[in-house]
């Protein structure tokens, strides 16, 4: 499981070489909001004609906007579908890592001002703290890409819709199937009341599929019956540590491995735009996690020393696809694994 995550997320794997070199390396990148971040159009990849329904575009709803939602939700748009995007929380982040492999910024033509830090350096810590170079596979143009998942979040969401879809703040809460033969499909959900900071009125749209893109424990997949599947529980602080101690993690990720950090993956400190961000993960011993995330702090001993907690994050995240495919009622199939899934190939 350690070294399956850690190809994954480190994106130790073939890669093209970079097109776009805006900053050097020792940049120090500037902190961008997620409303900051500069977009740009996608060269698309969706069907150039629009499918029909007697007279009228498909319409599509996709529940749940991390980056497998914001994703598919981008690509049915910008194939003339009648995209409706349902995200509870818009300014969710999730404590994953947000380490992305460089095959990752070309795949999904991320911009490089989303990107905080691109690191070469990696060092892989052992339970006994003796520290392991990973890093020197990575040729001159490579680099590990670390993003803050509520930048990146948002990014594929705001590019969804500039692409046409309807972003739906709401709570996806169950579907009715279609009875006959080209009916729709209603979804019901609750849309979320700006005015009282709550999930407020209920409300309904008929569409002709559904996406479920919603994660770990996704109702989508419940109301579908497509099965059990795994999921893992992240934990993650951002850390604002002092500038002397922030200039050794300026182009430095550690990912700390033993059974005190966590016994089915690992402890990681990522370099954000102006903090650090220290956290863990497990899906074998998920009501431990607090104390993996305690001892993780501590394998960084002083490092992070004089440092100020400025958010804590904590999240069950989807680990496989459900492994019953679905059988064209809305799939949560291989896109539910999200990013992660497509970084293993
Ligand atoms: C410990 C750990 C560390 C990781 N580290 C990394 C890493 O460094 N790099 C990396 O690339 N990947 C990492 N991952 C994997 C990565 O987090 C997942 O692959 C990714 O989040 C999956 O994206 P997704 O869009 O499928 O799901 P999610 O990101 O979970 O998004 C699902 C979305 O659906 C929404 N939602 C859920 N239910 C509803 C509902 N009923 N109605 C409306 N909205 C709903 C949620 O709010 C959420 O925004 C890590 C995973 C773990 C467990």
């Amino acid at each position: 499981m350690a070294s399956f995550a850690f190809i994954s997320f480190v994106g130790l794997r073939k890669s093209s070489p970079e097109k776009h070199h805006h900053h050097s390396l020792t940049t120090l990148p500037k902190c961008i909001a997620p409303s900051q971040a500069h977009y740009r159009r996608l060269n698309v990849v969706a069907a150039k004609t629009s499918p029909k329904i007697t007279g009228r575009n498909l319409r599509v709803a996709v529940v749940g906007g991390g980056p497998a939602g914001g994703a598919a939700a981008e690509t049915l748009a910008k194939g003339g579908i009648e995209t409706f995007l349902i995200e509870r929380k818009l300014d969710n982040a999730k404590p994953c890592g947000g380490a992305i492999p460089l095959c990752m910024v070309g795949e999904f033509e991320l911009p490089l001002d989303i990107i905080d830090r691109r690191v070469t350096k990696m060092k892989m810590i052992s339970p006994s703290n003796i520290a392991v170079d990973i890093g020197q596979t990575l040729k001159p143009h490579e680099y590990i890409g670390m993003v803050r998942r509520e930048v990146l979040d948002a990014y594929l969401r705001d590019r969804a819709a500039t692409s046409g879809a309807t972003i739906i703040n709401g709570l996806f809460v169950k579907m009715d199937k279609p009875q006959e033969k080209n009916a729709p499909y209603v979804l019901h959900y609750n849309a979320y009341n700006g005015k009282t900071g709550s999930t407020g009125e209920r409300m309904s749209i008929e569409v002709d599929a559904i996406i479920g893109a919603d994660g770990a424990n996704s109702r989508v997949a419940k109301s579908i019956e497509a099965g059990d599947y795994e999921y893992g529980i992240a934990f993650q602080e951002r850390v604002k540590i002092p500038d002397d101690k922030m200039q050794y993690y300026e182009n430095v990720a550690e990912l700390y491995v033993g059974n005190d950090v966590s016994p089915d993956f690992y402890g990681w400190v990522f370099p954000k735009c102006d903090h650090v961000a220290v956290g863990t993960g497990t899906v074998t011993h998920k009501p431990d996690i607090k104390k993996f995330q305690l001892a993780t702090r501590l394998r960084t001993h002083d490092k992070i020393l004089g440092g100020k907690i400025i958010r804590v994050e904590a999240h069950p995240i989807p680990e496989h696809p459900p492994s019953k495919e679905s059988g064209g009622e809305g799939s949560p199939g291989r896109r539910c694994g999200g990013v992660c899934d497509e970084m293993l190939r």
